[in-house]
């Protein structure tokens, strides 16, 4: 199974990524995972990426597309593969269908988890931290026992700057600009497939999993 995964922020990407992977054991491949991993063992492309990934950028699309192209070239990749926050642009994405024609494939599903941004606010600003220990709590998904408080070290309880609702209304809102033209040139193809994201994790899941099971008959 060829896919393609794609989500704003909070929608639970990350979630039925590890859930698909346990299952059907594809490759998992996160070119944020991988341009992270460059720059902790400190080689070239971590050098080349961390100047832009520092400035929140993307990374120039022919740095990008070279990693995806080489690691869709090994041989775990030949039974299938999750790709997890690549393409993030149309050129991508072309250059996408490209790689695959090379190699003789091409895309299953372009699996879409839809949140509204009303909730994927909710989600996103309701994360609290612990000041002394770091513990992470989320007023809905995993409140303390006391508004405010470790429950863990009794410590005071924080919000992120950058979890303030501001600052997540406007990484939405650039996301939601850079996501849609890729939304529609897989509408077009015919690989985009919408699951609804608002229901709970194990049922998003269900919803992804018949998809799958399609792709094995
Ligand atoms: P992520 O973990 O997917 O949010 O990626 C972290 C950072 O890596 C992004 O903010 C970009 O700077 C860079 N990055 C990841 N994937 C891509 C991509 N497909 N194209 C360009 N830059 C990317």
């Amino acid at each position: 199974m060829n896919l393609v995964l794609m989500g704003l922020p909070g929608a639970g990407k990350g979630t039925q990524a590890d859930k698909i992977v346990d299952k059907y054991g594809v490759p998992h491949i996160s070119t944020g995972d991988m341009f992270r991993a460059a720059i902790n063992d400190g080689t070239a492309l971590g050098l080349q990426a961390k100047s832009f990934i520092d400035k929140g950028e993307l990374v120039p699309d022919e740095v990008t597309i070279g990693i995806v192209r080489e690691r869709l070239m090994k041989d775990d990749c030949q039974g299938g593969f999750l790709l997890d926050g690549f393409p993030r642009t149309v050129a991508q994405a072309e250059a996408l269908e490209q790689i695959l024609t090379d190699m003789n494939k091409q895309l299953d599903y372009v699996i879409h988890i839809q949140v509204d941004q009303e909730i994927l606010i909710e989600r996103l600003t309701g994360r609290r931290i612990c000041k002394s220990c770091g513990a992470a709590y989320h007023l809905i998904f995993n409140p303390p026992s006391q508004p405010d408080v470790c429950d863990r070290c009794g410590g005071e309880l924080y919000q992120r700057p950058d979890d303030n609702a501001e600052t997540v209304q406007n990484r939405l809102q650039v996301n939601v600009k850079q996501t849609q033209p890729l939304l529609d040139f897989y509408q077009e193809k015919g690989y985009l497939r919408n699951i609804n994201g608002q229901q709970d994790i194990n049922q998003v899941f269900v919803d992804v999993d018949k998809l799958l099971g399609d792709l094995q008959e």
